[in-house]
């Protein structure tokens, strides 16, 4: 049995992260959940957006699934997230973006983003003096050359042939230069399995958009990672088809790439799609490798059966698309 730690969080958090465990669940009796507080309601209860006691239950199971928070408009405020990305060593965040239904005017888009995790621009080290304020931005040769061997590892495991190195190094001179710098050996030194590529941010974004199928892997720094993800994720219908995966060596936690989407919380109609296939990224990760395959599998039919959800114009919410595809799950041969 793997123990999985559930962090549901706010807004929509909990509707998705609901429909995720009933697949899940129907997928596999290999899992044990257990809940934790996060966000809002945990400091409501607690006094803390991220409490001790959820950070040793993460640390404690096998892997977590997590849901949203919504970030509240406090000046002391501190992600939850970015505490336990850096706490628990998650480096690599994994995004991987498909078209599952109607292809957009440029065309299907199938891109694994990879982006660094911890440091970059989200340090939340802001300095304030008299003429403004001054954010450190940071970037090390070991989270460079381990964020990409996490890339180049990936590609190879998982049938990639090429990864672009996006950067703004025309500008940041010294510091994407030196993820630049990184990315060229590393790749020199991987043999002949994979293509390096290199493209600056900016052009990179509009390519995504104009012309989805010239990536297959980009490897990125955190904001541009962060950013892409969602550009990308709009080129294949929304936010909600784009899962992800925060991964170190010893924990990892799985999301969707999406917030707490206060506009559409409550509503049933929020898209599950993404925080069912975090769900299977996550089972994959911990080695129920069979029942990731059976939970895409089914994703991918129920969308080609034509069950479309809201956000890209179909009638299902979040709980008819979730039956139709543990139903899919339950009778296989349909998948
Ligand atoms: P968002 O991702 O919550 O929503 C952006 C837009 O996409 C909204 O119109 C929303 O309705 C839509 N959307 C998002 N997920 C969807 C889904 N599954 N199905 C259908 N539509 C979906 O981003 P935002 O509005 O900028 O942020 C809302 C809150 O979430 C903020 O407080 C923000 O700080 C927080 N946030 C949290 C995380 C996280 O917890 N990891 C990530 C991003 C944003």
């Amino acid at each position: 049995m793997k123990k999985i730690c559930v962090l549901a969080g706010d807004g929509i958090g909990p509707e998705v992260v609901g429909c995720a465990k009933a697949v899940l669940e129907a997928a596999t009796d290999q899992l044990e959940f257990v809940e934790g507080k996060i966000g809002q309601a945990a400091f409501r209860d607690t006094g803390a957006y991220l409490p001790e006691e959820t950070f040793d239950l993460m640390r404690g199971c096998d892997s977590t699934l997590f849901g949203a928070v919504t970030t509240p408009s406090l000046p002391e405020y501190s992600s939850p997230v970015l505490t336990f990305r850096k706490r628990l060593d998650l480096y690599a965040n994994v995004r991987p973006v498909r078209t599952f239904a109607r292809a957009g005017p440029s065309g299907s888009i199938d891109v694994v983003i990879v982006r660094e995790n911890t440091e970059g621009m989200y340090t939340q080290n802001e300095v304030f003096d008299d003429s403004g304020v001054t954010t450190m931005r940071r970037v090390t040769r070991r989270a460079c050359e381990r964020i990409v061997d996490f890339s180049i590892d990936y590609a190879l495991k998982n049938g990639r042939g090429a990864i672009c190195c996006v950067h703004k190094a025309n500008v940041l001179r010294s510091s994407d230069g030196l993820f630049l710098e990184v990315f060229r050996e590393r790749m020199a030194g991987s043999g002949k399995a994979l293509r390096a590529q290199e493209q600056l941010v900016d052009s990179a974004a509009m390519h995504l958009v104009t012309e989805p199928s010239r990536f297959d892997m980009i490897v990125t720094l955190n904001l541009y990672g962060d950013i892409l993800s969602d550009v990308a994720a709009g080129v294949a219908g929304g936010l909600g088809f784009a899962p992800s995966g925060n991964i170190g060596d010893e924990h990892s936690v799985f999301e969707p790439a999406h917030g707490s989407a206060p506009d559409i919380a409550g509503k049933g109609r929020a898209n599950p799609t993404a925080a069912i296939l975090s769900g299977a990224m996550m089972l994959r990760h911990i080695g129920l490798t069979s029942a990731a395959q059976d939970i895409e599998r089914a994703v991918t039919s129920v969308y080609l059966s034509g069950h479309l959800t809201h956000d890209i114009g179909g009638r299902h919410g979040s709980e008819s698309f979730t039956e139709h595809v543990v139903r899919g799950l339950k009778s296989k041969e349909s998948l």
